[in-house]
């Protein structure tokens, strides 16, 4: 497929029957942003079956990381899950995206909000050194619905505050609120729920919302986007769009069909 790089896979990760990484050579000349998505698949019956698929692993790194539900009849992760090292991976040349900080106009506290697989953006986007200089206060909230599914907590508590170039900054600046919607944890709700009712803040020390100061990114399933983005409006945030830089950017995660 002339539009995509055939990858090596290097590795995969089982976090649980639901959810996997992998990680895969990347190509010298594959130019992507931190927290933008690019289209990635296989062969199947010798046609490309692609999906869009966010990079979990950073721009300067010299691997390629998806993080990857499994949805029982999906066509593409059905088959994907059983994908191993030393397959081949597709991947499209030209990644795009919304979820990229200078696409919001300069605010103090940057809130990276996600539900599930919405995370992978973000992974990317919180090993960006250039992030911690632009913000005060970076918060990553990440909900899901049970406890095995908030994953990549090594690295965001412990391998990403250890980082011997932005480790000070991490440790300084980055906020991780894990959430939980479907059994007791001490963070549990909705993401919307725990921002109208405030707990978000009186839980991470952070100031009521401001539209002066606020800015965030989302992404998650098109009703958490849909409910997020109504109360974000309704406090007098704004969507970026096109060069119209304001107050919040948005991704899918995935498309409801
Ligand atoms: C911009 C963008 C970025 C994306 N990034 C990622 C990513 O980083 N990781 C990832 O796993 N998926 C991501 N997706 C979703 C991905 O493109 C596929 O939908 C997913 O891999 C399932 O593919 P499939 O062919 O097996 O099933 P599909 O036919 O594509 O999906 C079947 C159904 O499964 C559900 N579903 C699909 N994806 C998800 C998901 N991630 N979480 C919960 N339910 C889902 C939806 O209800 C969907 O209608 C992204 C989608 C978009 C639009």
């Amino acid at each position: 497929m002339a539009a995509a790089h055939t990858e090596t896979v290097l590795e995969v990760h089982h976090w649980s029957d639901k959810l996997f990484t992998i990680k895969t050579t990347r190509d010298p000349s594959m130019r992507f942003r931190n927290g933008e998505f690019a289209m990635i698949g296989i062969e199947v019956d010798g046609k490309p079956l692609m999906r869009a698929y966010s990079m979990a692993s950073s721009h300067y790194e010299d691997h390629l990381e998806f993080y990857s539900i499994k949805v029982e009849d999906g066509p593409l992760t059905s088959r994907l899950q059983h994908i191993r090292p030393g397959d081949k991976l597709l991947v499209s040349k030209k990644p795009t995206g919304s979820l990229l900080w200078d696409r919001l106009r300069p605010g103090k506290r940057l809130y990276l909000l996600c539900t599930g697989t919405g995370l992978a953006p973000f992974l990317s986007v919180i090993k960006d050194p250039e992030l911690y200089e632009h913000f005060e206060t970076v918060a990553l909230v990440h909900g899901c619905r049970f406890i095995n599914e908030l994953t990549y907590q090594k690295l965001i508590t412990s391998e990403l505050q250890d980082n011997p170039y932005f480790g000070d900054s991490v440790r300084e600046k980055l906020i991780y609120y894990p959430a939980v919607t479907r059994e007791p944890f001490r963070n549990y709700g909705r993401i919307t729920e725990l921002i109208e009712s405030g707990k978000l803040m009186r839980d991470t020390g952070l100031p009521p919302l401001a539209v002066e100061h606020d800015r965030f990114m989302l992404c998650g399933s098109p009703g958490m986007l849909k409910s997020l983005s109504e109360i974000l409006r309704a406090k007098g945030f704004r969507e970026t769009r096109k060069e119209n830089y304001r107050e919040y950017v948005v991704e899918r995660a995935f498309v409801e069909k």
